[in-house]
């Protein structure tokens, strides 16, 4: 047994040397570790290696846990360590910079597809390749430089100058690179080259190459071998966090069955499995598992429905003609259908596609595009506002549209968060707006009429599904009261239906229905549940009695990110799309029109007349004048020129007309 004691960030050297020393006068033998972002002591041993019965150490975890500067301690049994669950509170984002400035994120709320062909063969082959999978969305480039083949007469890969190429086609596209390490006396000659070594199949137990590229401080993608088990393969990933490597991936790409059809069978259930296990990122290689061309799509969206983080797929402009592994490799044009459909299949799992910025042609490579790009998701050092606690699904709209690092701003309410905005105390924030189940969020919307200076900048779509969340002990028998945002309990009315017996406590948001029923931990009330989604309960500890619970699993909710009107700000480019340097193409706008017959009707004609197609028209009264209404309005446009005249003439025909923002629609 080994406990591990997590630092706060902010821990002071004092404070440190007190929890070694407490550690040492318990006998414990103690290793300091920097894993994915978190510093950890890993203490072996304790009361001279004694444990008290039942494996736990002679040291009081209740104490530990309350010296100054320990965030968290957990034990854990496996052997591995430092690559297990219980050792982090939160999953391990990896980093990797583009080389343009911005960085490349892998993990959380994001997937992320690297792609590329085996092998570089030429400098112009792995350039065009680099062009075609950037096109379509690939954020990484992979390519073999040293090949491990199976054959000694096969194509071995062009070494150190096939490296070059491949680094030169990523610096072309913006795109860090991904490739295989065969023997610890290369890691020094590549390290300059490549941003993530890979460690292949057949390598993953060489623990000298592991030792190695891994005290280099440079991200890993360790492959499965054809035969490991997962725990072999932790123990793996083991040694190279060991050595020093705080960025590590896992990457399965199938293994050896007794089943022939396929090249190995691609291990599903691992993806499940490890995500229990480990915190690493999990990234999945459909080409080496399937071997077949024409099957790769479908396992590569298998293996994301599965809870995969990212993708690595062999691409080759000319697969006949490839020098290696051109049975699997994909059509660029598969492979772009393919980003389409992980697109489509994204806020299905709750994440959102990792893009580049677009590149548009003739531009510069550094462009200004970029730098907002890294800075909406990796440098955003201003708070942004959303209404809820931890746990609430405007944190997790937060993380999707800026990252889980990104600074945040808890409030207690929707006004409070524009109150924020418009004050300065944050950057921006983030509400919702709409859901597909119940309608418009009118509380929001008219927010916008009392907070003329908030704008709309960015939208996103976010999958809810929605748990019962109650104490140990609770089950629905022994629920009578339910508490949830009123949103919670119209998402889930066919459920609560079910059970007329139970009163409901509207609350602010959700995460603050599921923190008033954790209490002081000391005397659970199984009487009372809260309807928020499964994060939120394991924020408090608390379990999902019943999940799924809202009434169609098409529930999606827009979250709109607001700022100051006409601020020009750092993180401009919030949403991918935005930010990925596509223009806007949609806009949001309220006017009132005078109360006679037909006056609506022009308002459309000019929308019509310009070819803008209209996504939303909603009347909403006027407060203080009963009878008359504002109009509500969402329209798409492709042309943005077109867009400033239909609104100058609408503007005309209108009494009052307030411009909520013009942004780029969520898919
Ligand atoms: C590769 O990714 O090019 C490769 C050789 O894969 P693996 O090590 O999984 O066989
Ligand atoms: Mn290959």
């Amino acid at each position: 047994m080994r406990m591990i004691v997590a630092l706060s960030k902010d821990i002071a050297p004092r404070e440190k040397e007190a929890v070694f020393s407490y550690l040492a006068d318990n006998g414990f033998s103690v290793r300091e570790q920097n894993v994915g972002g978190d510093v950890l002591l890993v203490a072996s041993g304790g009361a001279g290696g004694a444990v008290s019965g039942g494996g736990i150490p002679a040291v009081s975890e209740r104490e530990l846990s309350l010296l100054p500067g320990v965030a968290r301690v957990a034990q854990t049994s496996k052997p591995y360590q430092l690559a297990a669950r219980e050792t982090k509170g939160s999953d391990t984002i990896v980093s990797v910079n583009t080389g343009t400035g911005s960085v490349v994120q892998i993990g959380g709320a994001r997937i992320c597809v690297i792609a590329g062909p085996c092998a570089v063969e030429s400098k112009e082959q792995i350039a065009e390749t680099a062009a075609c999978v950037r096109e379509s969305g690939a954020v990484i480039l992979r390519g073999g430089a040293y090949k491990p083949r199976t054959s000694p007469y096969a194509f071995q890969g062009l070494g150190m100058k096939g490296l070059e190429y491949m680094k030169a086609a990523g610096e072309a596209q913006g795109m860090p690179i991904v490739t295989e390490v065969v023997s610890p006396e290369l890691v020094d000659g590549m390290k300059d080259l490549t941003d993530i070594f890979q460690i292949g199949a057949r390598n993953m137990q060489n623990f000298e190459l592991l030792k190695r590229a891994g005290s280099l401080g440079k991200p890993v993608l360790l492959k499965r071998g054809a035969s490991a088990t997962i725990e072999e393969w932790l123990l793996a990933a083991e040694y190279l966090l060991a050595a020093g490597s705080k960025d590590v991936m896992l990457c399965e790409r199938g293994i050896r069955t007794f089943e022939t059809y396929t090249r190995n069978t691609l291990d599903i259930s691992a993806i499940p499995v490890l995500k229990g296990l480990s915190h690493l990122p999990v990234i999945v290689d459909p080409s080496h598992a399937v071997g077949i061309r024409d099957m790769v799509p479908r396992a590569a969206l298998a293996a994301i429905a599965a809870g995969a983080d990212g993708l690595t797929v062999e691409v080759h402009p000319k697969p006949e003609k490839a020098l290696s592994d051109g049975p699997q490799s994909l059509y660029p044009e598969q492979f772009e259908r393919l980003m389409r459909d992980i697109e489509a299949l994204a806020p299905v799992v709750g994440k959102e596609l990792l893009r580049l910025p677009r590149k548009e042609s003739g531009e510069p490579k550094k462009n200004a595009a970029d730098a907002n790009w890294a800075q909406a998701f990796s440098l955003v050092t201003e708070k942004i506002a959303f209404c809820g606690e931890s746990g609430a699904y405007a944190e997790q709209a937060l993380d999707r549209a800026f990252g889980e690092n990104a600074p945040r701003l808890a409030l207690p309410s929707f006004p409070a968060v524009f109150d924020a905005v418009l004050d300065g105390s944050a950057v921006c924030g983030i509400v919702p707006v709409e859901n597909s189940l119940t309608g418009t969020i009118h509380e929001n919307y008219d927010l916008f009429t009392r907070y003329p200076d908030v704008a709309i900048t960015g939208e996103l779509k976010l999958r809810i599904v929605h748990c019962l969340i109650a104490a140990d002990g609770a089950s629905l028998d022994t629920i009578r009261t339910v508490r949830s945002h009123s949103q919670g309990f119209a998402q889930c009315k066919e459920f609560l239906d079910k059970h007329p017996q139970w009163r409901f406590e509207t609350w602010n948001n959700t995460a603050a229905a599921v923190h008033s029923i954790a209490g002081d931990g000391q005397t659970p009330d199984i009487t009372v549940a809260a309807i928020a989604s499964e994060a939120a309960a394991k924020v408090y500890g608390l379990k999902a009695l019943k999940s799924g619970i809202e009434k169609n699993p098409q529930n999606y909710t827009r979250f709109v990110i607001i700022a100051r009107r006409n601020v020009s700000l750092p993180a401009a480019a919030f949403l991918r799309e935005n930010s990925a340097g596509e223009q806007p193409n949609k806009a949001s706008l309220v006017f009132s029109i005078k109360d006679e017959a037909g006056s609506l009707y022009p308002c459309l004609q000019i929308l019509n007349k310009y070819g803008i197609s209209m996504t939303k028209l909603e009347s909403r009264p006027i407060l203080g004048q009963p009878w008359s209404y504002m109009f509500y309005v969402d329209i798409t446009v492709e042309e943005s020129g077109k867009l400033e005249t239909a609104l100058a003439e609408l503007k005309n025909q209108t009494e009052n007309m307030l411009f909520l923002g013009v942004y780029r629609a969520a898919v």
